[in-house]
């Protein structure tokens, strides 16, 4: 491919390759009426995953004590945010007018601290059904998962390997569930990844193997190592359907706290998501949900930081995962150390093609910025990766770039009853001391 030529045709590859700030609006978005019967997933995959994750609640519940008060179904807050939205205005000029604006708080979800519970342990509780069901330690899938936790279980699970490789929270969420499953857990960590994140994986008993290259580095040599061990499931982040089901069971745990905040969402109540993201899974699994849910009423947003642009790049080009930011003489590098990911998931990027309305990407610095403002105004802690959702409501409301997609949805007197979601993707975890130095941290 030659590349050089690509960018010369291309006035947004042009900025993509200056590591330009950008927003753009997918072209290839269609309506939802005729985009749902042309997506390989369905309603009925989400709802199996849900299903899934309703069935070993209670096994999470005794597992860890800290899910116990919610029956070992692990969520977080939606939390509206008026004082952020009020600083937005004032510090950035990004008036949302009469706009509600949320935040939803996977940042606090439990025992993994970030978006990564939903997908992560997803996708570990399938492979330990099939697995038990192969053992004969379950007779079906509907089988009570609590057998799990007898001693023959234990040791059977003690003879299997579960690996996966991470910029550090997808690690966090595989090895402390594969762990306190019995399983032997090892997390193959990118240069990117946090000392802290490695060292609590150490702490319970998952082996962490560092790499110096970046994620694409720690996959390849993950996936491959695990791939030539019979007793090992590699999680796979940049294919796994049972990551992406996950994810996608967000939407209808958030349909019922919007109806709880008293959020109508309908064609004169739009509602706007930005998500942070990196490879791609976690945000299209949101994405996903929520667009069976709300159809053509929800547009979402991804975020990404300027020299980690690979989902913007991958999806406007076409050519998803065939193309990564190094092509384009970008770094990949990034402090947003969970979205440091330098080629975009080939499952995603196709599977939002018909549904995402498009991206905002943005510099290192404004990340802090935000972490700032929103501890300022509203108390709140969430790393910083997950603070480049805060890019999508204030380009959405400065930048004219968006004009022709309110003008043609029609969305222009909507906006006054519409809500905006800024999915906080990861911080519970992160040590004191870490948080004051990112505090102090000024690009
Ligand atoms: C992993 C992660 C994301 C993005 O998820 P992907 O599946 O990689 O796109 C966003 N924010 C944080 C904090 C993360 O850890």
């Amino acid at each position: 491919m030659n590349y050089k030529e690509m960018i010369e045709k291309s006035p947004l590859l042009q900025d993509l390759a200056a590591a330009k700030e950008v927003c753009w609006l997918n072209p290839k978005k269609i309506p939802f009426a005729e985009a749902k019967d042309k997506l390989v997933f369905g309603p009925a995959d989400i709802a199996e995953a849900s299903a899934r994750l309703q069935r070993f609640a209670p096994l999470l519940a005794k597992i860890f004590p800290e899910t116990a008060e919610q029956g070992g179904i692990i969520e977080s807050p939606l939390t509206e945010i008026p004082a952020m939205k009020a600083l937005l205005k004032e510090k950035y000029g990004a008036d949302l007018g009469s706009a509600r604006l949320f935040l939803k708080r996977d940042s606090d979800l439990a025992v993994a601290g970030s978006v990564k519970a939903r997908g992560g342990f997803h996708d570990v509780l399938k492979h330990t059904e099939d697995l038990a069901l192969e053992a004969g330690i379950f007779t079906s899938r509907e089988d009570d998962p609590m057998k799990l936790l007898s001693p023959e279980a234990i040791a059977f699970f003690k003879q299997h390997k579960v690996q996966v490789a991470s910029t550090g929270n997808l690690g966090v969420s595989i090895g402390m569930m594969s762990a306190h499953l019995g399983y032997q857990a090892i997390v193959h960590m990118s240069a990117d990844a946090k000392q802290w994140k490695k060292d609590y994986l150490r702490a319970h008993g998952v082996t962490v193997i560092e790499y110096d290259g970046d994620y694409g580095k720690a996959i390849t040599e993950g996936r491959a190592i695990s791939d030539a061990d019979p007793s090992s499931y590699f999680v796979d982040d940049e294919n796994s359907k049972e990551l992406f089901m996950g994810y996608a069971v967000a939407a209808e745990r958030l349909q019922k706290q919007l109806a709880d905040e008293g959020v109508t969402v309908d064609e004169a109540h739009p509602l706007f998501v930005t998500i942070p993201c990196g490879v791609g899974g976690a945000p299209g699994g949101v994405a996903f949900g929520l667009k069976q849910i709300y159809g053509d009423n929800v547009h979402v947003l991804f975020a990404e930081p300027v020299q980690a642009c690979c989902m913007v790049l991958g999806m406007a080009t076409g050519l998803h995962n065939a193309i990564c930011v190094q092509d384009i003489g970008l770094s990949g590098k990034t402090h947003a150390d969970g979205l440091a990911v330098g080629r975009a998931s080939s499952l995603v990027g196709k599977l939002m093609e018909p549904l995402l309305t498009g991206e905002v990407t943005l510099e290192d610095y404004k990340i802090y910025d935000y972490m700032r403002d929103l501890r300022d105004t509203e108390g709140l802690f969430i790393e910083p990766s997950s603070c480049a959702g805060f890019e999508g409501p204030v380009q959405f409301a400065k930048n004219e770039a968006f004009a022709p997609y309110i003008e043609k949805y029609g969305l222009s007197e909507a906006l006054q009853n519409s809500s905006h979601i800024v999915w906080a993707t990861g911080g519970k975890l992160v040590p004191e001391d870490v948080r004051q130095a990112f505090y102090g941290t000024y690009l």
